[in-house]
């Protein structure tokens, strides 16, 4: 059985790269009746923030990327663990990862380092100078390890190296990248365990893949360089590792590296501003994959029959964020009118919009500008007009071919017309019927009438148009309007 996993550090929020990661993982999980799991790697204590995990979840849980196993919420919303490989949260695993370096030591592995910072640094800057490349220089593997040992139990402050072999090379496959290597002299001995008793990510990642039975890695190209470690890792403990897809890097419209300075990285940012999660996951799968053809929407279910690692590519991708509104638009035009108005209400809230209507008549209202709106959030804005009419100066409801005269008239003469319609008679296309044949009856232009009607309607220069309005604002209010027209020329 395939499974994948997702393993975010919870150091603040989800970023999109990593809901990317994410969504390729539970996508070639979910295509084969695979699991897909989530842990939390927290070992890097000085990045930890408290809510990381909280964000995370909420983020992944809005997109609908819900794991099967591992760190999840339950119905409250309150972080759980499923699974029966757990604990999911590295800091609750200290004592499994000890036993697994004490395996390394005892096997001749790994090693104790008592080098302190200070020297670690002077090595550093003696490489630089000789222009050498930096790392570290082994120095600790010559003391004998029964002497480290009590040395340690002391109370001197060590850490625990991996030995890297320096000679040869780390020939491995990518699912994406096909046969990468890698000289080993460019490979440190990297720490595997810190003096705090915390593993590193390297150690940590190695063993919990293996207990927890993952097969298949997938997770962003920064990590392609620590492979060599890992590998040796595997061999070292005699398991087999599992298959691995770095995927390509994201980035800003002018190529370098996706970096916040250059706009928000955090899905929640974009949750806020009123993404659809299907716009949203819609566009990161196609942030370094497509399907081979034209097509370009793609709900999850679609994503989950059609994704495939072969089809990702190893170039970079530029997080194009017009193509993100564009799906989004596309997902607000495609919603059911009821959904919509469901998604749209926390944001008249957040707006500071008090809805008085009902959920028939919100609904109307929203239908008005859901097709003029990029997100969710500037829906309340756009509809501003419907609750309240704007001010507007008395020349903007006259038409350009013609004058207030002419305007204030027409509007006079629709307004005698529409007070013979009655209620149950005021919808879109008898108003659009009659109005038509009026205007044809009396000879006049289109523009003379529907203009000035249009402006009264709405106080706005641009605007849906007048019939649609007309609707949603009922007779009364209707004619209230078009009256306040006429009182300002
Ligand atoms: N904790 C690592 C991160 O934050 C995960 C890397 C991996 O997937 O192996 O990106």
């Amino acid at each position: 059985m395939i499974k994948t996993r997702f393993a975010p550090s919870p150091t603040g929020y989800l970023h999109v790269g990593g809901l990317r990661t994410a969504l390729y993982s539970y996508l070639v999980a979910r295509q084969t009746g695979g699991k897909f799991l989530l842990r939390i790697e927290d070992t890097d204590r000085e990045r930890f923030v408290a809510d990381g995990t909280a964000n995370i979840l909420k983020s992944l849980y809005w997109a609908g990327l819900i794991p099967d196993e591992g760190v999840t919420q339950d119905e409250q919303g309150a972080i759980i663990q499923t699974g029966d490989k757990g604990p999911y949260i590295q800091s609750e695993r200290l004592e499994i990862y000890r036993k697994y370096v004490d395996e390394l030591i005892d096997k001749g592995y790994a090693y104790y380092c008592f080098c302190s910072p200070e020297k670690l640094e002077e090595m550093r800057m003696i490489q630089q100078k000789n222009k050498l490349p930096t790392g570290y220089d082994g120095c600790c593997r010559k003391i004998d390890c029964t002497e480290a040992k009590k040395r340690a139990l002391n109370g001197e402050s060590c850490v625990i190296r991996m030995n890297m072999p320096k000679d040869g090379e780390t020939v491995f496959n990518d699912e994406i990248r096909g046969e990468i290597r890698i000289k080993n002299e460019l490979i440190d001995d990297q720490v595997i365990l810190k003096s705090d008793g915390f593993p590193t990510y390297h150690l940590a990642v190695v063993v919990d893949d293996y207990l927890m039975g993952i097969t298949h890695i997938i997770r962003g190209e920064e990590w392609l360089s620590s492979v060599p470690k890992h590998l040796k890792l595997y061999e070292y403990f005699g398991w087999e590792a599992p298959k691995m897809a770095h995927l390509p890097l994201l980035l800003n419209a002018d190529k370098s590296k996706l970096s916040k300075r250059q706009g928000d990285v955090a899905v929640e940012d974009y949750i806020k501003k009123g993404y659809l999660p299907e716009a949203i996951l819609n566009f990161v799968a196609f942030l370094g994959w497509n399907p081979g053809d034209e097509r370009e929407i793609f709900s999850l279910e679609d994503l989950i029959k059609e994704f495939s690692l072969d089809k990702v590519g190893k170039a970079g991708s530029v997080f194009n964020l017009e193509k993100l509104d564009w799906f989004n638009q596309q997902y607000l035009r495609k919603l059911p009118v009821e959904d919509l108005t469901e998604r749209a209400k926390p944001f008249f809230k957040q707006a500071g919009v008090e809805l008085k209507v009902e959920d028939k008549q919100l609904a109307k209202i929203i239908s008005l500008e859901r097709e003029r709106v990029i997100t969710l959030a500037e829906l309340p804005e756009a509809v501003k007009f419907v609750f309240a009419l704007p001010n507007y100066e008395s020349t903007l409801p006259v038409w350009k071919k013609s004058d207030a005269n002419e305007a204030k008239n027409i509007l006079s003469e629709l307004k005698e017309m529409l007070y013979n319609f009655s209620e149950h008679q005021w919808n879109i296309e008898n108003l659009e019927t009659t109005i038509g044949e009026w205007i044809k009856e009396k000879g006049y232009q289109n523009g003379n009438v529907l203009w000035p009607l249009r402006v009264s309607l709405s106080g706005q220069q641009n605007s849906p148009g007048p019939y649609e309005i007309a609707d949603v604002l009922g007779k009364e209010e209707s004619i209230r309007r078009i009256e306040t027209a006429i009182n300002k020329f």
